[in-house]
Parts: C-alpha cells; structure tokens; sequence
C-alpha cells in the first residue's frame, strides 16, 4: 500500500497516520518531521530550509525531493508507505510518480483528504503553538501556511480525483471515530 495523506496543516494527518503505521506495518515517510530534525541538527540542509519553514512557507522542492527519495530506498518502505506532507505542490507530485516508476515500485494507490474547514483549523493550530511552542505556529504565520495549503497543496486533491485514486474522510470527531472512517475508506 502506498498512501498519501493530504489535508491542510492541523488536519490530524501525523496522528492518523501513525495509527495507519501500526494497522498497515509500513512506515510513514513526514517530510515535515524529516525537516524540523534537520533544522535541529543544523544539518546544512536544516540550515537551507528553516526561513521557509519559520515563514510558514514551502521550502524550496529539490530540498525535499533528496528526503523522500532516501527514504523510499530504504528496507523497510519496500512494502509500501505513507506519505505525510509530501506531495505538496503538483510539481512535487509529478516528481514522486517518476521516483516511484524509476525504482519500479508501483504506483501511490490511494490519496486521503482528511478534510477539516479553514476556521476548525486555525483554533487547533493555536491550540497546538499554546501546547508546543513550534516556530511557525503563530497566528500570521497559521493563516500564511493555510494560504500556501490552498493555493498550492489543495490542487493535488484533483490530481488525485482524475486519476481515480482520491478518498475523502472528515477530519472532525473523536480521534477513534475518524480513524474508523479511514479503515472504512480504505478498504
Ligand atoms: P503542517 O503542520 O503544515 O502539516 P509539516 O510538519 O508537514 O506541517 O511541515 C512544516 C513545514 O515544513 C512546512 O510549513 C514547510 O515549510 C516545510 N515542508 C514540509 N514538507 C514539505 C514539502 N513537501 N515541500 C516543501 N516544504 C515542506
């Protein structure tokens, strides 16, 4: 199974897919997860991405196309794997088809659109910068990231529509009751 998860910033993609990890026995593959360590790690790459990322803008696609193409070489995602954050532009979507095709590992059989308002989304993510304190979780730079989530990541929910591959889930609700609603749309 290779999975794609989208849906806006705060749609509960990371914690949905973890439970999918556990469910499936493939690993989830966060470009966003991979970024912030390197952020910590003052990897040259971190260093390369943290304005972007502080701005709550994307960073530049060649930074993460290395990630994710590491990632899918490695053992244990030659099962499958769950994307969470990657693909976020058309660019980046296209890019992934090709990497797949190249390392002949089948296509992404499903695209999830955990679907969750823009209004919904903006009170979790406040709630969310109260609780962690991450660098972009401010209010200006939320309500820049769901811009950049509209303008350029929402596209991909046609990209996946045409090809037959898209199911949409509502992100609302008991962490349990949307995670059974995935399980559903899944099958
Ligand atoms: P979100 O809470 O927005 O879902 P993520 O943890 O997925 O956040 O990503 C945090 C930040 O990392 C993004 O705002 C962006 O700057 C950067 N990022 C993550 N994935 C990508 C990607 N595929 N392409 C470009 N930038 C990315």
């Amino acid at each position: 199974m290779r999975l794609v998860l989208l849906g806006a910033p705060g749609s509960g993609k990371g914690t949905q897919g973890e439970k999918l990890v556990a469910h499936f026995g493939i690993p989830k593959i966060s470009t966003g997860d991979a970024l912030r360590a390197a952020v910590k790690a003052q990897t040259p790459l971190g260093l390369t991405a943290k304005a972007a990322m502080d701005a709550g803008d994307l960073v530049a696609n060649e930074v993460v196309y290395g990630i994710v193409e590491e990632r899918l070489a490695q053992p244990d995602a030659q099962k499958g794997c769950i994307l969470d954050g990657f693909p976020r532009n058309l660019a980046q979507a296209q890019v992934l088809d090709t990497m797949l095709t190249r390392i002949g590992k089948g296509d992404i059989d499903k695209a999830l659109h955990l679907h969750v308002t823009d209004e919904e989304i903006v009170k979790r993510l406040l709630d969310r910068a109260q609780k962690e304190g991450r660098a972009d979780d401010t209010e200006a730079v939320i309500r820049h990231r769901i811009e950049v989530y509209n303008a350029e990541t929402r596209p991909l929910l046609d990209y996946y529509g045409k090809q037959g591959k898209l199911v949409k889930v509502e992100g609302v609700g008991g962490l349990e009751e949307i995670y059974q609603r995935i399980l559903g749309v899944l099958k």
